[in-house]
C-alpha cells in the first residue's frame, strides 16, 4: 500500500491533474492521495496558498480583497470546467467569500486551498474525499496526536479504502482548524503513511529526486538514487533544500521509505530515502552521496598559553555562548587554542560583549573573530571505515589553491566538513564534486 503526496506545482492546472490521474492509475497500491493546494504553473502564476494569505492580510487592515479572491475562484473554476467535474464548487466558494466579511480565522481561510483542491481531485479520481479536520488530530500543545489520528483512520477505513486527503491542516481538540508550517502537506503525507503502515511514501514534486549538489553551483549534478535518513539530515542541515524535518520523522520512525518523484517525468525512479542497513543491496556508483554547504559562519578563536593543562576552560567559554542563546556548530581544537564556529547572524549584534565576556571568563591571551567562513559537507555512508578519503579531499583542495580554515568529521564517519573562506565556497563545491563524482562515473 502506498501513500502518495502531490505538491502544488503537480496540481497547478487541469493538465497537471491529468498527469496525477495517470500516475495514480498506473499502480493499484496508490490508495491514499494527499494533496497540497494548487500551485504555480509558471513564473507569472501565484500559489493559491499565497493568495489566501494575501486575502487575510488585506482583511486585517480593512482593505477589500475581492479582486484577489476572484483570482482564486477563477483558478479553481477553470480546473473544474476543463475536467468537466460536477462538484458544486461555486457553493463552497460562496461560503468562503461570505465569511471573508466576518472575522475569519487565518488557519481556516488558508486551509481552504488544500480543501478545495482535494475536493476536485477526489471527484476526478473517483476516490473518497476525507477532510483532514476529521483525520489529523492535534493536541493542545500543537503536536500531532497519533493515537487519536489512527483511531479516526480506522473508523474511515471501515467504509472506504481509496482516499484523497487535503494536506497542511488538521483539527485541534475543540474542532477548530489548525494549519502546519509552510510546505506542511509533506508532513500530512508522512503522518498518513505512518498510521496506515504504508510500504512506501511517494512524494511527487517537480524535480526528479534529490541532486548530489546544488545545481546553481554544479552544472547538471547527478541525481541521488538512494540515501539514508542520516545522510539526508546532514545534507539538509548544511543547506540542501529537501523535505521538512517533521515530514521525515514519522516515516523514519516507522522505517517507511520515502520516494521523491517527478510528476512531469513519471518514468524516472527518483530518489529513495531509507535505512540501508543491508549492505548487499546497497550499491552506489560513487563513493559519496552528496555535497552541501552554507556561507556566513564566524569562527571565534580563543588562545591561551598552556591551555592544554587547564581544566574547564572550554566550558567557561561555551557558557558565554549559552547566555546569548547561540547555537554552536563546531568546536575544532588545538593544543593551546580552540575555536567556536557559529552562524554569523547569531553573534553579529553582541559580538563585542561576547568577546569581552570570554576574555574575562577564560583569562585568555587573545580572542580573534574570523568572519566570512563557509562550511561544506561531503556526505556519504560509503566513506565509513575507508582510509584515504579525507586525504584525497584535502589534497584536491590544495591542488586547486583552496585554503582550508577548519576541518571536522562526525564520529559516524558519514561526513567530512571543511571550512573555507566565503569567496571559495562555489569553487570548493565544484572541486569536490569533480573529484569524487565525475571521475568515478566516467
Ligand atoms: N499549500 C501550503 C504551502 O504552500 C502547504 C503545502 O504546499 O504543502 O505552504
Amino acid at each position: 500500500m502506498k501513500v502518495i503526496k502531490f505538491g502544488g506545482s503537480s496540481l497547478a492546472n487541469a493538465r497537471q491533474f491529468e498527469k496525477v490521474k495517470g500516475i495514480v492509475a498506473a499502480d493499484d497500491d496508490r490508495r491514499f492521495v494527499v494533496v497540497s493546494a494548487a500551485g504555480r504553473s509558471d513564473q507569472d502564476d501565484h500559489k493559491i496558498t499565497d493568495l489566501l494569505y494575501l486575502c487575510h492580510a488585506h482583511l486585517k487592515y480593512g482593505v477589500n480583497c475581492d479582486t484577489i479572491f476572484s483570482m482564486i475562484e477563477d483558478r479553481f473554476l477553470a480546473i473544474k470546467r476543463e475536467l468537466k467535474l460536477r462538484y458544486p464548487m461555486e457553493k463552497d466558494l460562496d461560503v468562503i467569500h461570505n465569511a471573508l466579511r466576518k472575522q475569519i480565522p487565518l488557519d481556516y481561510l488558508v486551509s481552504r486551498g488544500e480543501y478545495l483542491t482535494a475536493k476536485l481531485m477526489a471527484e476526478y479520481l473517483g476516490y473518497t474525499f476525507l477532510d483532514a479536520k476529521d483525520l489529523i488530530c492535534f493536541s493542545y500543545d500543537g503536536k500531532v496526536d497519533f493515537v487519536k489520528t489512527a483511531e479516526m483512520m480506522d473508523h474511515h477505513l471501515k467504509s472506504h479504502d481509496h482516499f484523497v486527503i487535503p494536506g497542511f491542516y488538521g483539527a485541534m481538540p475543540d474542532g477548530s482548524i489548525r494549519i502546519m508550517a509552510r510546505g506542511g502537506s509533506d508532513i500530512t503525507g508522512a503522518i498518513v503513511a505512518k498510521i496506515v503502515h504504508a510500504d512506501v511514501y511517494e512524494n511527487w514534486t517537480d524535480v526528479s529526486g534529490i541532486l548530489m549538489a546544488d545545481p546553481r553551483i554544479v552544472k547538471q549534478p547527478h541525481q541521488i538514487q538512494k540515501i539514508t535518513y542520516s545522510e539526508l539530515r546532514e545534507l539538509s542541515y548544511m543547506g540542501a533544500n529537501v523535505l521538512h524535518e517533521d515530514a521525515i520523522f514519522p516515516v523514519k520512525e516507522a522505517a517507511i521509505p520515502i520516494n521523491i518523484r517527478n510528476t512531469n517525468e513519471p518514468e524516472n525512479p527518483g530518489t529513495l530515502i531509507m535505512d540501508l542497513s543491508d549492505e548487499s543491496s546497497d550499491q552506489q556508483d560513487t563513493l559519496i552521496t552528496g555535497i552541501a554547504g552554507r556561507k556566513d559562519f564566524s569562527v571565534v578563536a580563543i588562545y591561551k598559553n598552556h591551555m592544554s593543562n587547564e581544566v574547564g576552560i572550554i566550558r567557561r567559554a561555551l557558557s558565554v555562548f549559552e547566555k546569548y542563546h547561540i547555537s554552536i556548530e563546531h568546536i575544532p581544537s588545538g593544543i593551546d587554542s580552540f575555536s567556536v564556529v557559529v552562524n554569523h547572524a547569531d553573534i553579529k549584534d553582541n559580538i563585542y560583549d561576547i568577546v569581552s565576556e570570554i576574555k574575562a571568563q577564560c583569562e585568555c591571551d587573545e580572542v580573534k573573530v574570523i568572519n566570512d567562513i563557509a562550511l561544506i559537507a561531503t556526505v556519504g555512508r560509503h566513506m565509513f571505515s575507508r582510509p584515504g578519503i579525507s586525504g584525497q579531499l584535502f589534497a584536491e583542495l590544495g591542488k586547486h589553491d583552496i585554503n582550508i580554515r577548519m576541518i571536522a568529521q562526525g564520529s559516524d564517519e558519514i561526513n567530512i566538513i571543511v571550512g573555507v573562506e566565503n569567496k571559495d565556497f562555489e569553487k570548493t563545491t565544484k572541486v569536490i564534486y569533480a573529484h569524487f563524482v565525475k571521475d568515478e562515473t566516467k
